[in-house]
Parts: structure tokens; C-alpha cells; sequence
């Protein structure tokens, strides 16, 4: 098998897997609860919480870790938690860009249905259009999402920048940036970039499916700009009710001690193989176009073949044991062209011509080599069939 789809999921690592069986095997108890089984579960919990917490590069007053059920989950639990925390927020403008993860674009769609302006800026060639943003940053904003790297392209936005324009025109707006493809392979600090929210999800990083984080300003928390989405017992600082999936935290604490130690040399691999992945795509497929924005993360590689959709192309690759993604995988299932791509400037028959390319520290340029074979094999025979 050869697994070029990491923006996807990733495997589950070994110190994760093991993480996840001690906490099963002797940490199962109720974090919440006051005898000392539930103490312990308590301190792992802690002891995990703090392990997230300092890789998003801020200090312990800075802000804390919400622990939630994924990124979707902290998406929501920020943008309709901060957006309806106060109810003069009602009607004010929210900024995002059109090219975001569902999870945050279905979260927007839902506060334009509360009466919400909400301004989608425009991101063409993978980059915020900063004379949109400014024009549409004014003092009546009071919150923004803006992604910090884009699931289908890579692009990286420039959030620092962004954060500054909502913020100069409206210093009390609350910024939050959907870092789940970033996570540990670029700087996502909210020292660097202002922001006061970020949203991460553990199995893009080797960790199980089913939790993900929330990084809150202390301020947010203080100030009770932050309204709870999920009410109930109270757990996660009030922000998040429902017990904690401990075994499933203790992986992604983990997985993430291990990938913040492993950062440099992991983050060097990726770019060595990404320049690699485009120099032989430019070399051995020359009708095949790749969509580069002019700063992108490493590791994802959009490309759009000639003539050719990219289900059948998947089919292709996937009946020789190759696995790549058409668009992004939460919205592959649909059949409709990606709505990203469109904003990149793609049209919607380039779009639905288009495959997903993303990989990581554990792929090989071997891997690389296999994947353009198979495509120089499909883009000849599947000429006869183009439509
Ligand atoms: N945000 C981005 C940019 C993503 O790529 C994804 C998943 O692909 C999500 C959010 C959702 O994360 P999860 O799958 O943990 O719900």
C-alpha cells in the first residue's frame, strides 16, 4: 500500500497506541471524580493537557487547552461559542474566507441564518486578498476565521497579517484560525499571529480519530467571550461539557511529544520530499498541472490532470494500491466540484480534475516515484475514455 492522503488521517504511531492502552488498562477512571481512581485519571488528563498546550508556542498564562471530540468540534465550539457569547454580538459582522474547512464554512452558514454579516474574503491563488480584508475589517466586526493552512492547496495563509487588520479596526473582535492542517509542521504560536483561538485535531497527527483541542486566550476565558456550545457537567473549564475520552487524549498528548521533539528533522524530510514530488510531476507529467500557491505548507500537493476526473483517476491509483484524495476528504462524498479549488481560480471542470497529494515524515520518494508511474500509466490510457 502506498498512503499519499495524510491531510486526510494518518496512522495511528506506536507511543500513541501504547499511550492509549495504559490509559485503558489502568487510567480508565472518571477524571471527574473525587477518590483516587478518578485522581489519577485527573492528573494524566493535566499532565496530557500541558503536553498539548505547549506546542502551540504560548505560555502558560497565555492561554489553555479545551479538549474537545475533533476539529470540526473545536471549530464550532469557537466560532458559534464566541460569535452568540454576548447577545449585543447579534447582527454584527464576522469575517472568514471562502475557502474553509466545512467545518467552519456550515459554522458561518449557521450565523448568516442568526442574522450575522458575515464577509467571505476572497483567497485567489491561495492568499487573502488583503485590499477585501481591509475594506471589509471595520469596527463593527466582532469576530474572524481565517484558516491558518488550507486542507485542499496547502496554502498558507498570512494570519499574522490578517489577525492585524481586524484587530486595528476593531481591537475587541476575537480571531480564530483553523490550524488543523498546520499543527506541528509550521510556527502556529499566537504570539507570533495575535490570534486568540486556534483549532487542532489529532488524528493529522498521528494520533486516533475522535479528539481534537482548542487553544483559548486566558482573556477570552475571563472576559466570558466564550459561550459554551456543549453545556452540561461542566468539564474543560465550563467550555466543553462531557467526560473526557481520556485514553484517547493520552494518544494525542503523545503522538504530539513526540512530533514537537521530532519537529525539525521532520519538517526538513517533508520539504526535501515535496520539492522532489514537484520536480518529477513537472519532469514526467508535463500535461498534469500542479496548483502551487506561492506559500504553501509542505506536504500537500494539488494537481490537475488532463481530462481526466479525478474519480476515475482515484479508481486507477486506488486498484493498484495507491491512495490519494479528490479535494478534500470530508467533502469527496459529495460528488460536487470543491468550492476551494473554484476560489483558488480553478474552474469547476478543473476541479473535479483535480487530485489531492499529501504526505508526511513516514513517506518515501519511492512512494513519489510509484504515484507518477501510475499517473504517466493513466493519463495514456485514459485518454480513450476522456470525457
Ligand atoms: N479543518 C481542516 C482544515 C481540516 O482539514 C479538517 C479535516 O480534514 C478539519 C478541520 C476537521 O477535523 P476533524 O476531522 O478532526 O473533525
Amino acid at each position: 500500500m502506498i498512503y499519499l492522503d495524510c491531510a486526510a488521517t494518518t496512522s495511528v504511531c506506536e507511543s500513541a497506541r501504547e499511550a492509549a492502552a495504559r490509559s485503558m488498562e489502568s487510567g480508565w477512571g472518571n477524571p471527574s471524580a473525587v477518590y483516587s481512581l478518578g485522581a489519577s485519571a485527573h492528573k494524566a488528563l493535566e499532565r496530557d493537557r500541558e503536553t498539548v498546550r505547549s506546542a502551540f508556542g504560548a505560555g502558560a498564562s497565555d492561554g489553555r487547552v479545551i479538549f474537545t471530540s475533533s476539529g470540526t468540534e473545536a471549530d464550532v465550539t469557537a466560532i458559534l461559542g464566541a460569535a452568540t457569547a454576548k447577545s449585543r454580538n447579534r447582527g454584527a459582522r464576522v469575517l472568514t474566507t471562502d475557502s474553509e474547512h466545512p467545518a467552519v464554512a456550515r459554522s458561518m452558514d449557521r450565523l448568516e441564518a442568526l442574522g450575522y454579516e458575515v464577509i467571505r474574503i476572497p483567497t485567489k491563488n491561495g492568499a487573502i486578498d488583503s485590499e477585501a480584508l481591509w475594506a471589509a475589517a471595520t469596527d463593527r466586526v466582532i469576530f474572524a476565521s481565517f484558516m491558518t493552512a488550507n486542507n485542499e492547496t496547502g496554502a498558507l495563509y498570512d494570519i499574522a497579517a490578517a489577525c492585524r487588520a481586524v484587530k486595528s479596526a476593531a481591537p475587541g473582535a476575537i480571531v480564530h484560525t483553523d490550524a488543523v492542517q498546520a499543527f506541528l509542521k509550521c510556527d502556529i504560536s499566537p504570539k507570533k499571529s495575535g490570534v486568540d483561538m486556534i483549532s487542532v485535531s489529532a488524528h493529522k497527527v498521528h494520533a486516533p480519530k475522535g479528539t481534537g483541542a482548542l487553544w483559548v486566550r486566558e482573556s477570552v476565558i475571563t472576559k466570558k467571550e466564550l459561550a459554551p456550545y456543549l453545556v452540561g457537567g461542566g468539564q474543560e473549564s465550563g467550555m466543553r461539557s462531557g467526560t473526557e475520552n481520556t485514553a484517547g487524549i493520552a494518544a494525542f498528548a503523545a503522538a504530539v511529544a513526540e512530533g514537537s521533539a521530532k519537529a525539525g528533522e521532520r519538517r526538513a524530510a517533508v520539504a526535501e520530499l515535496t520539492a522532489y514530488a514537484l520536480g518529477e510531476i513537472a519532469a514526467r507529467l508535463p500535461e498534469a498541472r500542479v496548483n502551487r500557491p506561492a506559500a504553501a505548507l509542505a506536504g500537500i500537493v494539488s494537481v490537475t490532470l488532463p481530462d481526466i476526473r479525478s474519480e476515475t483517476a482515484l479508481n486507477f491509483l486506488s486498484a493498484r494500491d495507491i491512495f490519494v484524495s479528490a479535494g478534500s476528504a470530508c467533502s469527496a462524498r459529495s460528488g460536487k466540484a470543491s468550492g476551494v479549488l473554484v476560489a483558488f481560480g480553478l474552474t469547476e471542470r478543473e476541479a473535479d480534475q483535480t487530485i489531492r497529494v499529501s504526505f508526511d515524515h513516514t513517506n518515501t520518494r519511492g512512494d513519489i516515484d510509484a504515484l507518477c508511474d501510475a499517473l504517466a500509466e493513466a493519463i495514456a490510457t485514459l485518454q480513450r475514455v476522456r470525457r
